[in-house]
């Protein structure tokens, strides 16, 4: 597809900062660094051609390296988002975050907001103080996608290494990488070179305005593990998490989802118990099936259809709110 014109006026975008590496420094000269250490402002004023794309607001909502990312920013965030992007004269969202989480905070969001506005998540990989550091030219193409019209109704996205992915889609695949994002099943949703977007399929998926969630209320989400399975596990950490009091439990099972025969008694007395049990995979890749070589309908599974585990913990929450019922609950893995 053509590169579209860019549009005529420059639209008013509110930037909500998180933190993340895309606002981090070295602290003492070694290799070491401090994520969430510059303001939103610091950042905005380190690229100046951002004023070329865009009337930009700002609002710091939390400042943290988004391994201590939870629920309660998610909440926040999100009411942030909405209240932003109520008002009729703005027209997207950017949020600056960490790139270990992001992932899972794009698709809460996608899930949570109901506006066709654009909200279009960015970090980096390099600190502000590293060499060749991505933030600047990332935050620069996450502005340009949001002030872009083309970008309205596409759910969603996240904006790094000259490329714009779904945020339902997008997976962290490397620890150090600037190309660290990919795609894990449906491809990207475009590319964006120095401002420039080339936008792909949009999604399929029901997301923002079409997501049957609702937020209004809601002060807490439901207690949802993950447990990663592995060869020789046993039933001690499902057992726990039941105990703990988890509404839900996620399985990264290998392969197509499986457990062995010790954890899969254990999750299947953790469904019979009411606890509402997830198989995804933790391949990374794939569609966990259900009742392929584990009898989901017997014991009251639900199968994770292409969410990762992580993914799969966010619609579980957000599912949680609405129904403990598998059934119900597999249909939302089916639709989201
Ligand atoms: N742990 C950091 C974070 O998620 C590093 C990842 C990054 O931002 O690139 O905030």
């Amino acid at each position: 597809m053509a590169a579209l014109p860019a549009p005529p006026t420059l639209p008013r975008v509110r930037v909500l900062a998180t933190g993340g590496t895309i606002a981090g420094a070295h602290t003492d000269g070694s290799r070491s660094y401090q994520a969430a250490a510059f303001s939103i402002d610091t950042l905005i004023r380190a690229v100046p051609q951002l004023a070329t794309l865009a009337r930009l607001e700002v609002e710091q909502v939390a400042a943290l390296g988004s391994q201590d990312m939870n629920e309660a920013v998610w909440l926040k965030l999100a009411a942030r988002a909405q209240a932003a992007l109520a008002e009729p004269d703005v027209a997207a969202v950017v949020i600056t975050h960490g790139t270990d989480t992001m992932e899972e905070t794009g698709y809460f969001l996608n899930l949570t907001v109901p506006s066709d506005k654009p909200i279009v998540l960015v970090g980096a990989m390099r600190p502000a103080t590293e060499i060749s550091a991505d933030g600047p030219m990332n935050l620069y193409n996450a502005v340009a996608v949001a002030a872009h019209p083309g970008a309205r109704g596409r759910g969603v996205l996240v904006v790094a290494n000259d490329e714009i992915h779904f945020a339902r889609e997008v997976a962290k695949t490397n620890t150090t990488q600037v190309g660290t994002f990919k795609a894990t099943h449906r491809g990207l949703a475009g590319l964006v070179h120095a401002g420039r977007l080339h936008l792909y399929a949009p999604p399929v998926r029901r997301h923002t305005t079409a997501s049957e969630f609702s937020l209004a209320g809601v002060t807490a989400l439901p207690r949802v593990d993950i447990v990663y399975a592995h060869a020789g596990m046993g039933r001690e950490l499902i057992d726990a998490a039941v105990r703990a009091g988890a509404k839900g439990l996620v399985i990264a099972g290998v392969g197509d989802g499986n457990l062995n025969a010790v954890a899969l008694a254990a999750a299947a007395a953790a469904a019979r118990a009411g606890v509402a049990v997830v198989r995804s995979s933790r391949t990374g890749g794939g569609v966990v099936e259900r009742n392929l070589e584990v009898d989901d309908d017997a014991l009251g599974f639900i199968a994770a259809d292409e969410l990762n585990p992580q993914k799969a913990r966010v619609l579980l929450m957000l599912g949680l709110t609405r129904t403990s019922d598998p059934r119900g609950l597999q249909e939302m893995f089916f639709t989201y």
